[in-house]
């Protein structure tokens, strides 16, 4: 039985955090294969390694003097190796990055867990194992999933209990590449992949996943459990504890993943699962962004006249602009869109779809938020969409528009951008402790 664990960036930015860390792994000895993040901050204000790496590169690249930001990172893990009196030479990684600097952006960013998962290893006793010997990409940027479980299994036999550097993983030429802002969770869910785990556990500075964002809900409950379906739509409507591709190495397998504290490592957090029988509750979580736009294409009887909505479609992805959801009547449909991907795009966008043979109007309504109920349980249920338009007319909240597929575990409904906070206040105390 193997454990897959994660530590994120602030579980391992001090050498207090390393030392919890290691109670941590003491704890269960199926704890044996470790992925880590650059460090984090230690303290609001503080700087995250990866920033830094960032910046450090564009140093380099406008050929202005990097030696200061090269030490102000290079003294965060000199602190943590002398604070736990590890015996590693750092100064030899740090000369090796220096003379291979040239080797640009991914590279040198890669450095932060690189070197976190260096001291993490020699800290634990573990065997450090590259990320670019075992995590590897095709040429299209694609992972080659084949190839590197074998390399994961391969190493992970040999060693019996690794450290790797989440992040990033290697071309077929060795050339570093990065996963997107936020990647190692993706390494880690491919550790279990690949090693067939019974439990992939992401150590984060949050006790898991809350009903709703405590910016907006004072005090929101925390989720018990969730499925990979609830978690894709709610992380795509802006709730934020995995990165959004986690779950795709592991989504054909029944690897369960548990959000964890590293701070309060008893606490329950949040497990997630591909299916999920638990009925405690209807609404799993509440999420939502505002600032939308709708734009409605009018003609009459458009509904007989595809080639209208296949043309307006087209339009949208000329502009590269992403659609979030579609209402229609039988004369007209709306487009739903974020404002932000309509910036640049908003005026040409318009002038084409006036241009579609038989549409009389273009009508935009620039104040739109949506509001996201997502639940399993809510399938199948007769009257859950009803209480929560009632919960919204008793409070006041004019509803904008309204979409839901036969799935039936997501609910989106649309509100004007001042309505935003009092909808999702409005949803989580109507169905708290709802059956
Ligand atoms: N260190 C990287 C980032 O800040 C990756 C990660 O932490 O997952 O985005």
């Amino acid at each position: 039985m193997i454990t897959v664990v994660k530590f994120g960036g602030s579980s391992v930015a001090s050498a207090e955090q390393f030392k919890k860390i290691k109670n941590i792994i003491e704890k269960d000895d199926s704890r044996r294969v470790v992925v880590v993040s650059a460090l984090g901050k230690r303290f609001s204000g503080d700087n995250k390694i990866t920033d830094l790496l960032y910046l450090l590169s564009e140093h380099i690249r406008y050929g202005v003097d990097y030696t200061n930001i090269f030490n102000m990172i290079t003294s965060r893990y000199e602190e943590i190796r002398k604070d736990l009196d590890l015996s590693i030479d750092l100064s030899i990684e740090f000369d090796k990055i220096k003379e291979n600097i040239g080797l640009g952006e991914q590279y040198i960013v890669s450095r932060g867990e690189y070197l976190c998962a260096k001291l993490m290893a020699v800290y634990l006793g573990f065997t450090f194992v590259d990320a670019a010997d075992v995590v590897f990409f095709n040429y299209d940027g694609t992972l080659d999933e084949e190839k590197t479980a074998e390399a994961v299994k391969t190493a992970f036999v040999t060693y019996g209990k690794i450290v790797v550097p989440g992040f990033y993983g290697a071309y077929p030429t060795g050339k570093v590449k990065l996963f997107s802002r936020g990647g190692s969770d993706i390494t880690g869910s491919i550790m279990a992949m690949a090693v067939k785990a019974k439990l992939y556990e992401n150590w984060t500075d949050v006790s898991g996943l809350l009903m709703a964002d405590p910016k907006i809900v004072k005090n929101p409950i925390g989720v018990d459990e969730i499925t990979h379906d609830e978690l894709r739509e709610l992380s795509h409507m802006g709730a934020s504890v995995l990165h959004e591709e986690t779950i795709f190495p592991i989504s054909d397998l029944d690897i369960p993943i548990n959000i964890l504290n590293t701070n309060r490592p008893e606490d329950k957090g949040t497990l997630i699962l591909k299916e999920s029988n638990k009925t405690d509750s209807i609404i799993t979580g509440i999420a939502g962004k505002k600032n939308y736009k709708a734009i409605s294409v009018i003609k009459s009887n458009w509904a007989n006249k595809l080639d209208v909505m296949k043309s307006a479609l087209d339009i949208f992805a000329t502009f590269k602009v992403t659609i979030e959801h579609m209402t229609s009547s039988i004369d007209s449909f709306v487009i739903v869109a974020e404002a932000k991907y309509l910036e640049k795009t908003m005026y040409d966008i318009l002038s084409e779809l006036k241009k579609i043979k038989g549409v009389q109007k273009i009508d935009v309504d620039n104040d739109l938020a949506l509001v996201a109920v997502v639940g399993r349980n809510m399938a199948l249920k007769p009257g859950i969409s009803g209480k929560i338009f009632s919960v919204f007319g008793d409070s006041g909240i004019n509803i904008k528009t309204i979409s839901q597929g036969p799935q039936e575990i997501n609910i989106m409904v649309g509100v004007g951008n001042a309505d935003f906070e009092k909808a999702i206040n409005t949803v989580y105390t109507g169905f708290l402790n709802v059956k």
